[in-house]
């Protein structure tokens, strides 16, 4: 696009404006244009005749608010929660949840588009579950002060700003409420908010994290310092407040940082971890472990790369961004041995409490970068023929991908929360010789923008 002067953009702040909505960004915006000029405006849907009015212009895209929609779409469906607009969590309420599993659908293949090389790959349709199926089985709801007392919601979105919410809609049933019990019980206890800006107060965080099988809560209350005054009567009167749980966890994370939580926990009540259920085995859950968040779609994502991979029992197979063994456990049943590894030290120590648990054997776990690992097992002569990766947003590290093509395994199935960095990685196992024909999206979080995504690919 040709740079422009600001003095000379298309539509200025505060102007209102008629315009047809013609496409949506990644995040689920709509996007109209004025010579050229996108705008992205929250709740309209391509087709859609709308007014506007401009919040806030950058050199080379706009953001407008609705105003009045002439036209529906007919993907539109009535909004279910108007805040989930403005915090992020609900993003695509306002689509159809057909039409939201073809945008996700989408994103795929025009992330994919961007690289040559990944232009025969057929993206899927996006892999569904029950519409407006409350699905999170984990809240990390952030603490403020309005008028002297603690208030919990969501942060206004691209604000450090919380707006109040009661109702999250899309938590498993029961956490809501653990979350308002506990906010009010240290309301009560006279407990001051964080404040961000300052840092300053104590109380960051309320985390409530539930097993969909086991109904088991786990609650950690993330604070900035070492002692939460009260503790005794805060702790019996969470313990009473908060049916099924099974342990109370204090957090200490005193850095001036916006990572959720610190190093340092203390078991106040109860287990060091709660359980829940993949695919008819039980896990362990510690407070730093990651699980994913949606337990039934888990258990979908996993069956279909399982699938994928059609292990043997042969197979030797690396699990790369383990996590608590989710994944590797199930492979362990097919194939004759697997090795898992994690950066979380408390997520490996988990891993192996899982594997113990349910009684399998030919695992093997190691904490570490899976960067720095894998070299480790090629120096100790494992070869597998298969590779599992799962990892961040971020996508792998460069060194692991050089060192899986140096292990050159039959096939690699890779897991991913962020089309943009798999297909990036993707590009460069292509050009190492693999190839992929088709990529199946999962929708692990409805109503919102986010897709998750599995491909195999196989050395040709
Ligand atoms: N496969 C697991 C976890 C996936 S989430 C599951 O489905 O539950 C990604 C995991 O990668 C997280 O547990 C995170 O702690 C871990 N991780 C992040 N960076 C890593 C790295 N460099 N090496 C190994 N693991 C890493």
């Amino acid at each position: 696009m040709a740079k422009r002067k600001t003095s000379h953009l298309p539509v200025a702040k505060n102007q209102r404006l008629r315009l047809t909505i013609q496409d949506l960004s990644y995040q689920g915006m709509g996007v109209g244009k004025v010579e050229g000029y996108p705008i992205f405006i929250a709740n309209t849907l391509p087709g859609e005749d709308v007014c506007i009015h401009i919040l806030k212009t950058k050199k080379n895209y706009a953001y407008g608010k609705l105003v009045e929609r002439y036209t529906d779409s007919p993907d539109r469906q009535p909004l279910i929660n108007e805040n989930g607009l403005r915090t992020g969590t609900l993003p695509l309420q306002h689509m159809t949840y057909e039409a939201q599993l073809a945008f996700k659908q989408d994103q795929v293949q025009r992330t994919y588009a961007k690289h040559p090389q990944l232009r025969g790959i057929q993206v899927l349709p996006t892999f569904g579950m029950a519409p407006l199926e409350p699905y999170r089985n984990k809240a990390q709801i952030p603490v403020g002060e309005k008028d002297g007392q603690l208030i919990t919601g969501f942060y206004r979105q691209g604000s450090h700003d919380i707006i109040p919410v009661e109702d999250f809609v899309i938590q498993l049933s029961g956490m809501d409420e653990a979350i308002l019990a506990v906010r009010n019980i240290l309301n009560a206890m006279g407990v001051p908010a964080y404040q961000e800006r300052l840092h300053r107060g104590l109380i960051r965080h309320i985390i409530v994290r539930k097993g969909y099988y086991t109904g088991e809560v786990m609650v950690i209350l993330v604070i900035n310092g070492h002692e939460l005054p009260g503790e005794d009567q805060i702790v019996e009167r969470i313990t009473q407040a908060v049916p099924g749980l099974v342990s109370l966890v204090l957090n200490q994370n005193t850095r001036d940082t916006n990572v959720i939580l610190g190093p340092d926990n203390r078991i106040l009540w109860g287990l060091p971890y709660y359980r829940d259920q993949i695919l008819g085995q039980t896990y362990h859950i510690s407070p730093q472990s990651f699980f994913q968040v949606n337990t039934r779609q888990a258990e979908h994502l996993y069956t279909l790369a399982l699938e994928m991979a059609d292990l043997g029992e042969a197979d030797v197979v690396l699990d790369a961004y383990c996590g608590i063994g989710t994944i590797t456990l199930n492979i362990a049943k097919k194939a004759r041995q697997v090795y898992g590894v994690e950066v979380v030290p408390e997520a490996i120590d988990m891993a192996r409490v899982n594997a113990r648990l349910n009684g399998i054997d030919g695992v093997d776990f190691v904490a570490g970068k899976a960067e720095e690992v894998i070299y480790d097992w090629i120096q100790a002569g494992i070869r597998p023929n298969v590779v599992f990766v799962d990892p961040p947003r971020k996508g792998l590290a460069e060194d692991f991908i050089q060192a899986v093509i140096q292990l050159a395994p039959e096939k690699i199935v890779y897991i991913s929360c962020n089309p943009a960095s798999q297909a990036r990685d993707m590009a460069l196992f292509f050009q190492a010789g693999y190839q992929a024909n088709t990529a199946q999206p999962v929708d692990m979080f409805p109503g919102s923008h986010h897709v998750e995504c599995v491909v195999s690919l196989t050395r040709v």
